[in-house]
């Protein structure tokens, strides 16, 4: 195995709780050489250390996100070989919901970076969409469901084109929906709305790169521009499992926008309410 491969910027969560199987990642310095409990007592190995990860417990006692966690704190890697491996994580809430993971991961030359592929998992992949996402795309739900379709059954070019259709479909729902945080946050609003005007995709979400709010921001990054990076290459340039990998990502980062935007508009609705009746309260001499 050699490590001409690019690293994916993602880590092993991600890897665990967004990624349809069948989508192999590369993880930079992540192996470790170690001592670790082996049969026959603490040997020194080539490992990479399991993580907490967060799923939706379908459990009556959780029905929300929640921790996951596995007994299993190392997987033991092989130097020439591809590792094959289950996974068993348990909710730590209720104690009763199982997740299992099929994981093929080989070590690379360097000894500290890894290939991984999720195999398979059971109960199967089924990333949960919030209902806030569906009130954002409006018309485009049909095309969205057909993408996660698409998405979970492994179908990558399918996935990607349905997802760019919704995007740039409802760009101008996404960007009034940015204003409307920018007018509460009192930010100018001229740049955003000649942003809205523009009819052309890829200029109007180049006019977000400086207006975007730092709130909306993740990971110190604009999702917009990300979603244009990744929604700007062309089918025919990519593999299939490529187009998995970007329709992955488009959806991921589509959410979390979502929430971000919904979380902001939720806040400063509170703060108002919290305002207004703290106005409204007589004023008493001390
Ligand atoms: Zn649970």
């Amino acid at each position: 195995m050699t490590d001409d491969i690019t690293d994916d910027g993602v880590n092993l969560s991600y890897v665990f709780e967004k990624s349809p199987p069948n989508i192999g990642y590369k993880i930079s310095d992540i192996a470790e050489f170690k001592f670790v409990n082996s049969y026959g007592g603490s040997q020194k190995k080539h490992c990479i250390d399991t993580v907490d990860i967060h799923l939706h417990c379908d459990n009556t006692a959780c029905m929300g996100p929640r921790c996951f966690r596995t007994t299993s704190k190392q997987i033991i890697l092989q130097k020439d070989d591809t590792v094959h491996i289950h996974v068993r994580y348990t909710c730590s809430n209720c104690q009763e919901s199982i997740k299992y993971f099929s994981l093929a991961i080989d070590l690379l030359d360097n000894k500290s970076d890894i290939q991984i592929k999720k195999l398979g998992e059971n109960p199967s992949f089924a990333p949960l969409t919030p209902a806030n996402l569906f009130s954002l795309i409006g018309t485009d739900r049909d095309n969205f469901l057909n993408g996660r379709k698409c998405e979970i059954q492994g179908l990558g070019i399918g996935a990607f084109v349905y997802y760019r259709r919704v995007v740039e479909n409802q760009r101008e729902r996404i960007l009034c929906k940015i204003k409307k945080v920018m007018k509460q946050s009192n930010i100018a609003t001229d740049k955003i709305d000649i942003a809205i005007n523009e009819i052309q995709f890829k200029k109007s979400i180049e006019l977000t790169k400086d207006v975007l709010p730092e709130s909306l921001h993740i990971n110190g990054q604009n999702p917009l521009l990300l979603l244009h990076r990744a929604l700007s290459i062309g089918v025919h340039e990519m593999s299939d499992e490529e187009c998995l990998k970007n329709a992955t990502s488009v959806r991921v980062v589509l959410i979390e926008l979502v929430e971000r935007l919904q979380q902001i508009l939720k806040d400063n609705n509170e703060l108002k309410q919290a305002m207004s009746h703290l106005i409204q309260l007589p004023v008493t001499q001390a």
